[in-house]
């Protein structure tokens, strides 16, 4: 019989996996995954992505070695190797359809090959309006996505025959440098379990709150969100799986508004059909002459959360330690980049993308696209987050007095503005300027040059 290749690409498990499945009711199954920062085009797992990576493939390694099987590692161009390879076992190749232009870019070097769907709900392409067009906006989308849902049900690990590939060479995995050295900056990591037992037991432990999801999905100072991201990110976890594990426990009606978040991780892919390079141009042309600027003392203020504003200072201190950012504040922290400051986006989503470690092409460059504006669905550009107002609004006391220590001591909302303090501030010990910055910008300054600018843009 023909050996069957699968190349795992970010869909890191052997549940649900379409590939996978496939290959193993053909012929005896070869795994191979590319370590690939060359495709043109590619961008480059970023760091913390990379730790995540290395912990998944060790327990992807594991979890087929326990089965008698062996992951073949390298690194490269993967369009030529995944050729090379397929022709030393002569195989049929399978691996799943990834939306990023690269690795469509992928698919088209590597030659002969199946690829199947597993990475989103839906095909992208095939969520279309009545008159068969793309759609470009959420909500229309979304009700013409549920038409196809509920997905179906996860299918479970296939019985494999394994080829024999003891012949084959294979990198090792700490050869790789995936780890940070010399500073480990990682300890901050230590909650996360990355691989596909832990994105099970993520869900299974999600399922337990999830009903009270919806109240609590704003609050950055709750456990309110599934934290899902990175295990979906890596594809450790099918979306089908995630919809199922969540719509089973507590009824689809009461986990909608969970879904609905996961269709927005479909959306993004959607997008990214549709625009290829949406992580680089603007959506709207209007923005391409944004005048943005230059400011790097300004973008490190932000990157290392010293701003002055507390909720950007400690969502950008969480990013930075622990690889994660809550959703509410990622929308502050963007906003403050591109509107308070004037920086591009792109740095943002650059920064962004080399520090999550749940970097996904699509949803960053959406999230990011959604906050200045330039994107095909956004919010629009003179709607300015006041960032001590969201900080206020959404409770994020207790969250600015873990990550911003230094005011800790600060009473109930005095902690959103400290500038504003007075005396309280003196009795916390703190001296602006000393022991927390100055604010980079003044509020209504920055809104008002804000608006000033997106006026010159639309009068051209
Ligand atoms: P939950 O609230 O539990 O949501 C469930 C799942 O739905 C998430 O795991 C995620 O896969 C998906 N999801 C939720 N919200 C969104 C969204 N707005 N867009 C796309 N998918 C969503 N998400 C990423 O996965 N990778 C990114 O690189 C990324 N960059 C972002 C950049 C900016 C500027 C913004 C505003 C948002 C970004 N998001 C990104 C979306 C969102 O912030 C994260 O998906 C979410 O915070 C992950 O936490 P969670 O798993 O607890 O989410």
């Amino acid at each position: 019989m023909t050996t069957q290749l699968v190349w795992f690409r970010n869909d890191l498990r052997l549940a649900d996996h379409a590939a996978l499945i496939a290959a193993a009711a053909r012929g005896p199954v070869a795994v191979l995954f590319i370590l690939d920062d060359e495709t043109p085009g590619h961008w480059r797992t970023g760091a913390a992505q990379r730790w995540w990576l290395h912990h998944s493939l060790a327990s992807l390694g594991c979890d087929i070695a326990a089965r008698g099987g062996r992951l073949i590692l390298r690194r490269g161009r993967a369009g030529p190797i995944v050729q090379v390879l397929a022709a030393q076992l002569q195989a049929d190749v399978h691996t799943l359809i990834h939306h990023e232009p690269w690795a469509l870019h992928q698919l088209d070097e590597a030659g002969e090959l199946t690829a199947h769907m597993g990475v989103t709900l839906a095909v992208p392409a095939s969520v279309l309006s009545g008159s068969g067009g793309r759609y470009r906006i959420f909500t229309p989308w979304w009700k013409k996505l549920l038409d196809q849902m509920p997905p179906p049900h996860p299918r479970p690990v296939p019985d494999m025959r394994w080829a024999d590939t003891a012949h084959i060479a294979s990198d090792d995995l700490g050869a790789w440098g995936l780890l940070p050295t010399a500073p480990d900056w990682s300890g901050g990591f230590a909650d996360w379990q990355p691989g596909e037992a832990g994105a099970a037991a993520r869900i299974a432990e999600f399922a337990c709150r999830a009903a009270r999801y919806d109240a609590a999905r704003n609050l950055p100072s709750v456990e309110g969100t599934s934290r899902l991201s990175p295990h979906l990110a890596l594809g450790e976890i099918s979306p089908n799986a995630a919809w199922h594990g969540i719509a089973d426990a507590v009824g689809e009606t009461v986990a909608e508004p969970y879904l609905r978040e996961l269709g927005w991780r479909d959306f993004s892919a959607n997008i990214v059909d549709q625009f290829p390079d949406h992580g680089d141009a603007p959506n709207r042309e209007t923005f391409a002459r944004f005048p943005f600027i230059d400011d790097p003392a300004g973008l490190h203020a932000w990157q290392h959360g010293q701003t002055g504003y507390p909720i950007v200072d400690a969502g950008m201190r969480q990013l930075w330690a622990t690889g994660w950012m809550h959703n509410r504040v990622r929308m502050i922290t963007a906003s403050f980049l591109v509107k308070h400051q004037l920086i591009d986006w792109r740095h943002g989503a650059r920064w962004f993308w080399d520090c999550l470690v749940d970097a996904d092409y699509g949803s960053n460059s959406q999230g990011w696209q959604w906050v200045m504006g330039s994107g095909v669905d956004s919010s629009p550009f003179n709607r300015i987050f006041a960032p001590v107002g969201q900080s206020a609004k959404f409770g994020a006391g207790d969250y600015i007095r873990r990550w911003v220590p230094e005011l800790a001591k600060l009473q109930g909302d005095l902690i959103h503005a400290p500038w504003d303090a007075g005396a309280a501030l003196i009795r916390a010990g703190v001296k602006l300027g000393r022991d927390y910055p100055q604010p980079v910008v003044r509020h209504e300054a920055a809104r008002a040059r804000a608006l000033a600018a997106w006026s010159d843009v639309k009068a051209g």
